[in-house]
């Protein structure tokens, strides 16, 4: 799992999922990311649908995020308009096809947060949902009940009805709302969510209330008990080239130097790091550019996954690949990297970044010839290791 990470937010759908698994009633919805697929969901919805843009960014619907679809052709229609829209920066790779509400009558709004300042947590409820909250808090802020709750009384149907009077909630849906108020605090606790919000928390025509809109931030601290929320990561967004070595199958990191570092064992790169960082002071500061373990035994085509998503970094201005032959000889490694490099020649990668290659260990003495008699004009061997991360900082401060 990523370290330094302290908040997970969701995307609308995966909030709807923990809503639904906690008892917070919500409509129907899957999640959707090519235009043709929003037919056979309407479908299932009954032919009508609501086509809502997945970003992790509010005002969705303002800016045209949110559309209502009388049919399955519609439903394709909007989600060819909103599949690939940029709302506030945020590209639209993925829909929400959702149960269509019947007709909204009044929309509220709800959440429960750490509030850190005050070291406790916080319910806010409002009558006046739907908008923005922060305006509603700074224009008519006496609309915004905020309520706090010890963590270890929590939130029961009494505490719940205490909110909801605070906000001022019409009586015809008040007890429905504490009844949200205790799934939506259950929710928050099993989660460990930093924060759980419904905008708007609707009443609708038959007077039912319904969470139409929910965004939830998890607390990854919680990673350990809480398996399940590594899906909920998304990690393409996180870091591309992460997310490209996680699918290949490789242990990286991204990280923010300029020498792109490649070893055997996780040990021996993490005193690679050390040394890159150390001999990069003498050459205007370069730094590591990430953290990558390719093993025990690296094969050439592991060499040559490493090393192309090393050289896929544009932060990468030179490579310094540090192996120590054990299980793996030497030999089989020189052989790995100079395959490794025919390879990307072959899928059409321009190689134009130096390697400085240090072999020790198992067969290093083979491993260097290897590599020597290949000749490759962007490898240079040196065979110390602080030598070797000295000229990759060289290198890299050169460029
Ligand atoms: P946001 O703009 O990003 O907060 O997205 P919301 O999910 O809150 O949607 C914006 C607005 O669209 C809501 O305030 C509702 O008025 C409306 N809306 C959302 N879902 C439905 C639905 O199922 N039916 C109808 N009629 N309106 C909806
Ligand atoms: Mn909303």
């Amino acid at each position: 799992m990523e370290k330094g990470r302290t908040r997970v937010d969701l995307f609308e759908y995966q909030a709807r999922d923990l809503f639904a698994k906690h008892g917070v009633p919500v409509l129907a919805g899957e999640v959707i990311d090519t235009p043709e697929a929003a037919r056979e969901a309407t479908e299932r919805l009954g032919g009508r649908s609501v086509v809502k843009a997945q970003v992790k960014v509010g005002g969705r619907g303002k800016a045209g995020g949110v559309k209502l679809a009388g049919t399955p052709d519609e439903a394709v229609a909007r989600a060819t308009d909103i599949l690939g829209m940029d709302i506030k920066g945020h590209t639209v790779h993925k829909v929400m096809i959702a149960e269509t509400a019947p007709e909204i009558a009044e929309e509220y709004y709800v959440s429960y947060l750490l509030d850190r300042t005050n070291r406790t947590f916080l319910a806010m409820a409002s009558v006046a949902g739907g908008m923005d909250i922060e305006e509603v808090a700074a224009t008519t802020p006496e609309k915004l009940a905020k309520v706090p709750v010890d963590a270890n009384e929590g939130v029961s149907l009494e505490k719940a009805r205490e909110i909801v009077a605070q906000a001022k909630f019409p009586a015809d849906v008040a007890e429905q709302v504490a009844e949200v108020m205790v799934t939506l605090w259950k929710t928050f606790v099993a989660e460990d969510a930093l924060l759980v919000e419904v905008n708007p928390l609707a009443k609708v025509a038959d007077g039912r209330v319904i969470a139409l809109d929910g965004k939830v931030s998890l607390d990854d601290n919680a990673d350990f008990r809480q398996p399940d929320h590594e899906d909920l990561v998304d990690h393409a967004a996180a870091n591309p080239l992460e997310a490209a070595a996680k699918a290949k199958g490789l242990n990286y990191v991204k990280l923010d130097g300029q020498v792109g570092i490649i070893g055997n064992g996780a040990g021996l790169v993490m005193s690679t790091l050390d040394v890159v960082a150390y001999a990069g002071e003498n050459h205007g500061g370069v730094k590591p550019a990430n953290f990558l373990d390719i093993g025990g035994g690296a094969s050439a085509e592991v060499m040559a996954n490493g090393l192309e998503i090393i050289l896929g970094d544009p932060d990468v201005k030179s490579v310094f690949v540090n192996v120590f032959g054990g299980i793996t000889a030497c030999d089989e490694v020189a052989k790995g990297i100079v395959q490794a490099l025919e390879l990307l020649k072959e899928k059409g990668e321009d190689v134009t970044k130096p390697l400085v290659v240090r072999l020790d260990g198992n067969n290093a003495e083979l491993g260097r010839k290897i590599l020597s008699d290949a000749n490759h004009p962007l490898v240079q061997r040196v065979d110390t290791m602080d030598g070797a991360a000295d000229k990759a900082a060289e290198l890299a401060a050169a460029k």
